[in-house]
């Protein structure tokens, strides 16, 4: 066990009430943070009450974005057992993106004992109703106080910890996507691979002119030809055309998603046909027309799985299985949020 320092705060606060959770609004009581000094390395590593931080507004972090985060989720099993979905998955990834923007390489099993730590001190924050989770957010950033542009010499890393309400709190919907050709996300070479900020700060733009448009977010097509298909704003994207499950395979300008990698092991384990290979929207329009598409739908941490029931590029709107959630698609959120909820055996070994 690695050897981190506690101290507790004077007043603890309470869980609200699970069906006014929302999204990322509150936080629990206390904090992980960990420093590093080059020369000295990761030390310090230390849990204490959440609250305001202090850094100069000459801090690196602000003027450069040399920054990473990560995004997991914490579940209370109907048995009430705590469990965390695929943590060292999530770290290593979090080391990835570390290593993708030049910060220093950090010791999982030290984040994940401060995580486990952080957790078993805040556990009255777990909601336990159905679909509701504790979001976790691991985030580094550089805080050397200088503005010059350079790697940085100084870093903190942060974990804090959210209760959330149940995504689909309204019932689980068909979403509309606009496929962007105006505006890219990441190119390959650049920083798309990674959880960081940057990346983020890339795609509020075309979100917001699709919102405007009554979209819910874009599909991003590859940076170079605008041919190929990438990824939706915080969600891998998967299509289901004639019985084969079919998704983006990784090239580095995309992100490689925990729920993508669930969906394809379970897929997989189900006997379905599963490729990652490069897929052109126009194929995906082309299937369409001939009645060979079947189903669309994003993965990721927050939804888990998101169907999509229309999708329009260039104008043209195609409306998918009816608008009505597909079959494999709820059959993969059904399965996923039962491991992740300790509703049945984690035969892949998942929770933690
Ligand atoms: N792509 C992007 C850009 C994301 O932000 C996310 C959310 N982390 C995903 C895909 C899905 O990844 P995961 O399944 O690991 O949450």
């Amino acid at each position: 066990m690695t050897d981190i320092a506690v101290t507790l705060a004077d007043k603890r606060g309470t869980l609200p009430p699970e069906d006014k959770l929302g999204f990322g609004k509150i936080f629990t009581d206390h904090m992980f943070v960990m420093d590093y000094a080059t020369g000295k390395g990761w030390h310090n590593a230390r849990i204490v009450p959440y609250g305001q931080i202090e850094i100069s507004p000459a801090a690196m972090v602000l003027h450069y974005g040399q920054a990473i985060f990560e995004g997991m989720k914490a579940f209370r099993t109907a048995d009430n057992r705590i469990v965390v979905y695929r943590p060292l998955d999530h770290l290593n990834r979090f080391n990835h993106s570390a290593d993708i923007l030049s910060i220093p390489q950090m010791d999982v099993n030290v984040l994940h004992d401060g995580l486990k730590k952080l957790i078993e001190i805040d556990k009255e924050w777990v909601p336990k109703s159905l679909g509701t989770s504790l979001y976790i957010r691991p985030f580094v950033i550089s805080t050397d106080p200088f503005v010059g542009v350079k790697v940085a010499d100084q870093y903190t890393v942060f974990i804090i910890l959210s209760p959330v309400g149940a995504y689909y709190a309204s019932g689980f919907k068909p979403v509309a996507i606009k496929v962007e050709e105006h505006f890219v996300r990441a190119v390959k070479g650049g920083l798309g691979e990674a959880k960081t900020p940057a990346n983020y700060a890339a795609s509020l733009k075309a979100a917001e002119v699709a919102k405007k448009e009554g979209y819910t977010q874009v599909l991003w097509l590859d940076a170079l030809e605008q041919k190929y298909i990438e990824e939706v704003g915080t969600m891998n994207i998967f299509f289901k055309i004639d019985n084969e499950i079919i998704t983006p395979a990784l090239n580095g300008s995309i992100l490689n998603g925990i729920t993508r990698r669930s969906v394809l092991a379970v897929a997989k384990d189900w006997g379905m046909k599963v490729s990652e290979r490069r897929i052109s929207i126009e194929e995906v329009y082309e299937a369409h027309e001939q009645g060979r598409l079947q189903e669309v739908f994003g993965s990721g941490t927050a939804a888990v799985i998101s169907p999509v029931g229309e999708l329009s590029w260039k104008g043209r709107k195609i409306t998918i299985n009816n608008n009505e959630i597909g079959e494999t698609s709820q059959k993969l959120f059904d399965y996923i949020t039962d491991i992740q909820q300790g509703r049945v055996a984690d035969k892949f070994g998942w929770t933690g």
